[in-house]
């Protein structure tokens, strides 16, 4: 099977009917750009830009950070890298930048905490932007967006990094910026998020533990976490087609979409990229080569008349398997 696999890579995600999927990695360390690229990634469609900051003593410098998104600008030029800007808080901590909340998960996180800390966020955006000089690949991603104010807030503050480091000398091109659906309350602002930025892009893990009140990390409450579950799919939907009514493009860049099953899901309900761990690309890519989009389309409508999260993966999983 592994061999199989490996052969895969130079094949791109199209069903057996002919619908082209994109299939993009998510990334952190710079190992995962050369695997990324090894498993036939057409892009990255997240770079988990804290992680670089997680495995400092102190906050990286401008110029560190700068040549950090550098080198995965550059190994994946000209296919887009999609920098998501730091989003700590939650689960995510800096060992240097303490945050003490009985509630992380619904306290100071991610846009949140860069958007009370301006510096913290030029600092970043400046650092992105002048390492796209020359190369032209970058898009900048807001995590954990609520409300439209904070991308409002965010848009200025990129135009001010782009007039600051024009003024300074630097040919600056303003990159296309996007917002993360990972918040009930975003999922009902798609429309007017698209008519601000480039691109949405879906994080289903944080989606699905806000819509389901599911901690993503507690074991004892591991069994009810139901990326299936049909209110999560009707979410994951709806926010598929307001995109589309803006003309904007929308991803996913969320565990989901490293499944098999969610992986065709996703396809069936329009979803223009799709963005995973790079270990999953062959795997998904097989499963899309192995069906039409027809089939697709037909679990999708089958699958929205169902009751249960796991009738619903047991479904997909069955289909796909005698699909081989
Ligand atoms: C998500 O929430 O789905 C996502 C992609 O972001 P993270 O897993 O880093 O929170
Ligand atoms: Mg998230």
């Amino acid at each position: 099977v592994a061999a199989g696999l490996e052969q895969l890579r130079d094949k791109c995600a199209e069903t057996s009917d002919g619908y082209r999927m994109p299939l993009w990695a998510n990334t952190g360390l710079d190992i995962d750009v050369t695997r990324a690229l090894d498993r036939g990634a057409e892009g990255i469609g997240l770079y988990r830009t804290e992680i670089p900051f997680m495995i400092r003593d102190f906050f990286p410098s401008e110029q560190e950070q700068m040549q950090t998104y550098r080198s995965q600008l550059a190994a994946f030029a000209p296919s887009p890298v999609t920098m998501r800007t730091l989003d700590i808080g939650g689960d995510k901590a800096l060992p240097y930048f303490p945050i003490k909340e009985e509630n992380p998960f619904l306290g100071w996180r991610g846009i949140r905490v860069t958007l009370d800390h301006p510096e913290i966020f030029l600092v970043q955006v400046r650092a992105m932007l002048r390492a796209n000089e020359g190369l032209g690949n970058l898009r900048i991603m807001l995590p954990m967006v609520t409300s439209v104010h904070e991308v409002d807030e965010a848009n200025r503050m990129i135009d001010r990094a782009v007039n600051e480091l024009r003024e300074e000398g630097h040919v600056t091109e303003r990159p296309p910026v996007g917002v993360m659906v990972e918040v009930p309350a975003a999922v009902y602002q798609v429309r007017r998020f698209a008519r601000r930025v480039e691109f949405i892009s879906v994080g289903s893990n944080d989606l699905t533990q806000y819509l389901l009140a599911v901690d993503r990390n507690n074991p004892r409450v591991a069994g009810l976490y139901a990326p299936y579950h049909p209110s999560v799919l009707r979410a994951l939907e709806y926010i598929a087609e307001e995109a589309h009514k803006e003309n904007v493009q929308v991803s996913i860049c969320g565990e989901m979409a490293s499944d098999p099953c969610g992986a065709i899901l996703l396809m069936a309900m329009g979803y223009d990229v799709l963005s995973m761990n790079s270990t999953n690309i062959p795997r998904v890519k097989s499963a899309i080569r192995g069906i039409t989009h027809v089939r697709a389309r037909g679990l999708l409508s089958q699958v929205r008349g169902m009751d249960d999260a796991e009738e619903i993966h047991m479904l997909l999983r069955t289909t796909l398997q005698e699909l081989g």
